[in-house]
């Protein structure tokens, strides 16, 4: 279609009247008069007729297109745009456009559905909050009514008695003197039973409903505050002389844990209050600790508002309620609390921007990261990134001058970093040792348990897809053509996840020729029960999937042993974040291959990450620490680098082999899936797609590289079977035109009535 061609056909606008979730499934459908069609864009505020009456009402557009779904004469016409509302503005606050938080976050909608593959409404389901009626719940507060001195000597007599939830319960009231009844059932894991003993001794009574809106006794300390160090003064200096000087832009700072990196944040939101503007936290979900949250009530008082998976959608919409309202000045929530609806934002922050919790698992799935700076652009807000090991695309894009990168290089809570001793895993099983516990690991657990202290022992099987290496020589199965790990099938045959190609299985190793080649399938169970075998008697707490399916008892394990319920605490990468545990002073890391043979191109990336955020544990405390990894690849960079603690070091050598093989942040990479009950169809759907794939690459001039259709790591879940194919190019763009091009060919094709066809870019989680 020609320009020409363009200029005649008549455009028609998609519309809804109320941008409540429940009413989203429904758009009307609006001709664009000829004097708006270049004025228009998805996020517009428009007048429209409506119902019978023809009464004018405001209306949003959603998306803008050629196709008329009804009879054209009975399409009626946009009337105009709104009067521009005047006295509403904060004349201290120059907004650039008369933009609406609605408007803004439709357009943001659609910068999703384009950027990440979905429908305009999943898209807009995503980022517009569930319009509920809001039971008014009952909200329930315990108040401190003893003094700091009656409740620590209550606190001793408890310690005394060995009540440690009594006693947990104390030490939190001692420290503050409201707690949400929440948090106390919840992130400290006590008892309504225990909640009511105190009460009966009159140390706290229980305050509910309206006292929760306005927790007048959590006052906002002013004068507390730390005196920052030179290298957080700077970051804070920097960052508002750019905000104020109108430069909007991204920073990522580069620290350990404990180098003050939240102290900065919450200089941060403070001088953003003073200017008038919001800001937005986030964090992790499993890092959303007590003590964080505590540390941001202290600060701001119930201008602090928390976003977290426990609350309910009408508690949700209640939040982004406040924020609308000018209730709350800063929400810290793990991604979704990027949609909080201020009225004009000044600040995103990413805590631990490297999760890979940050990217969304359904559709459309979304990076925190890209859509932060998206929001911050619609806002003029600045984003602040924050990381003790930075994702690889982090550091590229501060590589490249696209973030502003600084770093703080010092622990400000003392302690010194743990001795790392690596355990060449091949050398034990040559020298008779065959047990899951190296020597030197059994030496150091039996000086701790002599001791009194404790020790985390850490089995990281995330991402494992059942790799296959040899025990004698350390050698693995890997894919000759993509370079990540093959992945045992039953029938004993190894495959490519990425590309299809398949193996049988080896019988002798290929390079030393022992028989010992097979999968690693110990669990944290298996280690429990080694151990007690080991140590009878010795104390030990389990935290994995297993143990952590009930709501809250992630909380309650590590509690427990925060409080020296148990000597040692055996877990998957869980463990790795959240409390800290002064008493710990050894961490063993089982098996550091686990995670660096994921049949992922991130492996590398990831286990540095973990062996980092692991051996971090050790030493929090008066004590030094000492970190035992354990593995058949003691050369591996991503080993020796996290031993060494240095991140530069390692980041060097991962980009290199992003470079080299050409995987992000280097270059782009999209993955598709075709899936449906039927398993024909969906490969029959897959071909096709992978045809047309090939039909845009030879019309692009562009080098797109596309492999597939294979099946997917799961290639088949609860009866449905998934093909997959994946595409890297250079530029995110190409893929977006790619993904275009590919839509318009499902559409009305009638391959995919029964496939349904997902995009994930740069996939974090693989599918
Ligand atoms: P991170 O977020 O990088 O882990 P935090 O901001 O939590 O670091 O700081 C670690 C500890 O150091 C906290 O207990 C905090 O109160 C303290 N701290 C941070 N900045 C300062 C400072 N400028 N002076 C003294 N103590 C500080
Ligand atoms: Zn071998
Ligand atoms: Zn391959």
């Amino acid at each position: 279609m020609n320009r020409e061609e363009n200029r005649l056909r008549t455009l028609y606008a998609d519309i809804i009247v109320d941008i409540s979730h429940e009413k989203l499934d429904k758009t009307f459908q609006y001709r664009v008069p000829e004097r708006l069609r270049d004025r228009l864009e998805p996020g517009a505020c428009v007048m429209i007729p409506f119902g019978n009456g023809n009464r004018l009402i405001k209306g949003y557009v959603v998306s803008i297109g050629d196709q008329c779904q009804f009879a054209p004469e009975k399409i009626k016409e946009i009337a105009g745009l709104p009067e521009k509302e005047t006295g509403v503005e904060d004349k201290m606050i120059a907004l650039a456009d008369q933009e609406t938080t609605e408007s803004r976050l439709i357009a943001l909608a659609g910068w999703m559905k384009e950027n990440y593959g979905s429908t305009m409404i999943q898209a807009l389901k995503t980022v517009l909050p569930a319009k509920q009626t809001v039971k008014k719940l009952e909200h329930r507060q315990l108040v401190r009514l003893m003094n700091r001195e009656e409740l620590l000597s209550l606190l001793g007599e408890c310690e005394r008695k060995k009540q440690v939830a009594k006693a947990r319960l104390l030490k939190a009231l001692s420290e503050q003197e409201t707690i949400p009844y929440e948090w106390i059932t919840g992130k400290l894991g006590v008892s309504a039973a225990t909640v009511n003993s105190i009460v009966k001794v009159g140390a706290a009574k229980l305050v509910s409903s309206e006292s929760y809106r306005n927790p007048v006794t959590v006052q906002a300390e002013e004068t507390t505050h730390n005196t920052l160090s030179s290298e957080q003064q700077t970051i804070v200096t920097e960052v508002l002389t750019d905000f104020d000087a109108g430069r909007r832009q991204t920073y990522l700072i580069h620290g350990i844990t404990g180098s003050g990196k939240t102290e900065v944040y919450m200089q941060l939101i403070g001088e953003m209050i003073k200017r008038g503007r919001q800001a937005i936290v986030l964090i992790p979900e499993i890092a959303l600790t007590y003590q964080t949250l505590l540390r941001f009530y202290q600060r701001f008082g119930d201008r602090v508002s928390v976003m977290n998976s426990t609350l309910s959608p009408g508690e949700k919409y209640d939040q982004c309620e406040r924020a609308k309202a000018g209730e709350i000045d800063v929400i810290i929530g793990p991604r979704s609390a990027l949609f909080t609806p201020f009225p004009n934002l000044g600040l995103i922050v990413m805590d631990e921007e490297q999760e890979n919790s940050y990217k969304s698992e359904s559709t459309p799935k979304y990076h925190a990261r890209e859509t932060a700076m998206e929001v911050a652009k619609l806002y003029k807000a600045s984003v602040v990134l924050g990381s003790a090991t930075p994702s690889l695309e982090a550091y590229y894009r501060a590589g490249k001058g696209e973030y502003r990168l600084f770093h703080l290089t010092k622990r400000l809570t003392g302690g010194e970093l743990p001795t790392v001793h690596t355990v060449d895993l091949r050398q034990e099983l040559k020298e008779g040792n065959r047990s899951i516990f190296s020597r030197k690991l059994q030496e150091l657990m039996t000086d701790r348990l002599s001791k009194g202290q404790q020790t985390i022992l850490f089995l990281n099987r995330r991402g494992y897809a059942g790799f296959v290496s040899c025990r004698a020589c350390g050698e693995v199965m890997k894919c000759p053509h993509c370079d990540v790990s093959l992945s045992e099938h039953k029938g004993g045959r190894l495959i490519c996840h990425y590309c299809g190609y398949t193996q049988p299985l080896p019988k002798l190793c290929p390079k030393c020729g022992s028989k010992y080649i097979l999968g690693f399938k110990a669990g944290t169970q298996q280690i429990e029960d080694k151990l007690k075998e080991l140590y009878p008697g010795v104390r030990t707490l389990r935290m994995d999937a297993d143990t952590t399916r009930t709501k809250d008892s992630y909380e309650k394990i590590l509690s427990a042993f925060s409080n020296g319920e148990a000597d040692v605490l055996i877990g998957t990468q869980m463990i790795v974040k959240g409390h800290d545990f002064p008493k710990v002073t050894l961490v063993g890391i089982l098996a550091a291959d686990l995670s660096l043979n994921a049949s992922d191109y991130r492996a590398g990336e990831r286990t540095f990450q973990l062996l980092t955020q692991a051996v971090g544990r050790a030493g929090r405390g008066k004590e030094p620490g000492q970190a035992v990894i354990q593995t058949y690849d003691p050369d591996h960079y991503s080993i020796t680098t996290a031993k060494e603690q240095n991140y530069e070091a390692f980041y060097g050598q991962e980009i290199e082999y992003r470079k080299m093989m050409r995987y992000p942040p280097v270059w782009n990479m999209l993955y598709i899936l075709c899936a449906s009950k039927n398993e024909a169809a969906a490969s029959e759907a897959a071909v096709a797609l992978m045809g047309k794939i090939d039909q845009i690459v030879r019309e692009n001039s562009e080098k797109i590289f596309s492999i597939g259709p294979s099946d997917a790591p799961v290639a088949k879940i609860s009866d449905v079977y998934r093909k997959v194919i994946y595409v890297k190019t250079r530029e995110y763009q190409t893929l977006v035109i790619l993904k275009d091009g590919l839509e318009a060919f499902i559409k009305d094709n009638r391959l995919y009535q029964n496939v349904a066809v997902g995009f994930d870019f740069n996939p974090v989680n693989g599918f």
